[in-house]
């Protein structure tokens, strides 16, 4: 019943780690964090620059690292649905408002 766990990223602080945690939670995927607040607890770093490591079941970890080059091809620019016309953040293949796959172009 255990999963191999295996590293998939290092994400450059808490904000980045919790964007893509939620992306991978989105699509379905087991996803921990390690090494947050490692710096607060010490006292001394600043929380942005901890280092979080993203990791995932084994055999999820083909589709994370495909979600993740989306999000790094930095396609950041909002995509309008066809469904229900709202304006979604570029990372999300799919409409947050009424589930709607992405348009190609
Ligand atoms: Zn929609």
């Amino acid at each position: 019943m255990a999963f191999t766990w295996q590293s998939i990223y290092r994400a450059g602080n808490s904000l980045e780690a919790h964007t893509l945690k939620g992306l991978l939670e989105h699509a379905g995927l087991r996803v921990r964090l390690t090494g947050e607040n490692l710096g607060s607890a010490a006292g001394e770093l600043p929380a942005d620059v901890v280092e979080v490591m993203l990791w995932v079941p084994a055999e999820e970890t083909a589709q994370a690292q495909q979600l993740i080059a989306s999000y790094e091809k930095g396609n950041l620019q909002g995509w309008r649905c066809r469904g229900c016309g709202e304006l979604n953040e570029g990372p999300f293949d799919w409409c947050w408002q009424c589930g709607a796959d992405r348009p190609d172009d």
